[in-house]
């Protein structure tokens, strides 16, 4: 049975899952660039260690949440990365957000050392990793995500299947692609109908029981003074900022050019959240924040 996990990347996303398998009974060995979040992990019950291949001694399970292919990468690959010395019975499991093509690249990498890996990004934001309800979308074999599954339950409340090696980053990019087509086109129909005075709220109520009713009308609302305990209710802070979302909005349209898929309101919404994020304060704003774009200053 799995007791000993290392876990690389204690970020927003990394500090909290690596918080609930402490809480889940299992030992945790934790390594992150920044002190800082480090020291976080470490009062949560992780064990520190001084390197990321320090972390993996005695591990049984390494699993990684990093901001990055790139960061992914530079972990696992190359001469000095983990790959080169960590002991094959050890499953790997990235969690982080990255192109299909990159995770295909390291489990086959990992394949070729006997290692057994999956991707598994997840949805389902801080708020979720912090109540361990996550989402996770895997990729790879059969076998590598039975084994994983004890490790993910303890993170997360549904456990998805989703194809071979890459495959979670497929899915995770497709519903992040709909996901920011239904914020837009959600921020717009409100638009519309307050500038033809109709009552946000009202209007709301309206939609989510009729055909137009969605996620972000429903769940996430963009419009302020609508829904309690979303960011539009607090100025756009937390959540999922827009400099995340053009960074799954980028690995949509790299997937769409490599398999000549035709994605014009991804490629549209790609472009509003850009304009959008031009200002560099509307980055690290959430996402529906985008519900400016088409609000007209007060008075107009
Ligand atoms: P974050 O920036 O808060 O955390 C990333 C952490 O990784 C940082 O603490 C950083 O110091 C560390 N790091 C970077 N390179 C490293 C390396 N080589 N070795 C060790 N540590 C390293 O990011 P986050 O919000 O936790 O997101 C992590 C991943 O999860 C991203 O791929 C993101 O797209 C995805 N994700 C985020 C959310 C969200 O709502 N924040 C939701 C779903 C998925």
């Amino acid at each position: 049975p799995i007791k000993h996990i290392a876990f690389i990347g204690l970020g927003n996303m990394g500090g909290p899952m690596a918080a609930n398998l402490v809480k889940k009974g299992f030992t945790v060995t934790a390594f992150d660039l920044s002190a800082p979040m480090l020291e976080k992990a470490v009062a949560n019950g992780c064990h520190k260690a001084a390197s990321a291949h320090a972390a993996l001694e005695g591990a049984d399970v390494v699993v990684s949440m990093l901001p990055s292919g790139e960061a992914v990468r530079s972990l696992y690959l190359g001469v000095h990365g983990l790959l080169q010395s960590m002991d094959a019975a050890t499953l790997l499991i990235d969690c982080s957000t990255i192109a299909a093509n990159d995770a295909r690249q390291l489990i086959a990498a990992a394949g070729e050392r006997g290692i057994a890996a999956l991707d598994a990004p997840v949805s389902g934001g801080t708020a979720a990793a912090t109540a361990g309800t996550l989402s996770f979308m895997c990729g790879g074999d059969e076998d590598a995500i039975a084994r994983a599954r004890p490790v993910l339950e303890a993170m997360g409340a549904n456990i998805f299947h989703a194809g071979p090696a890459g495959s979670g980053q497929v899915a995770k990019i497709c519903n992040n692609m709909l996901l920011a087509i239904h914020m837009i086109g959600t921020a717009e129909a409100l638009q519309l109908g307050v500038d033809n005075g109709l009552d946000p709220a009202v209007l709301s109520d309206i939609m989510r029981a009729s055909s137009g009713g969605n996620w972000s009308l429903e769940k996430y609302n963009p419009y302020p003074g609508v829904m309690e305990n979303v960011p539009a209710a607090r100025n756009y802070e937390g959540g999922f900022s827009v400099a995340l979302m053009l960074k799954d909005l980028g690995l949509a349209m790299d997937t769409a050019a490599g398999s000549a898929s035709s994605t014009p309101l991804g490629a549209l919404a790609k472009n509003l959240y850009q304009l959008h994020g031009g200002d560099p304060i509307n980055q690290v704003l959430d996402f529906s924040s985008i519900q400016n774009l088409f609000r007209r200053p007060v008075g107009d």
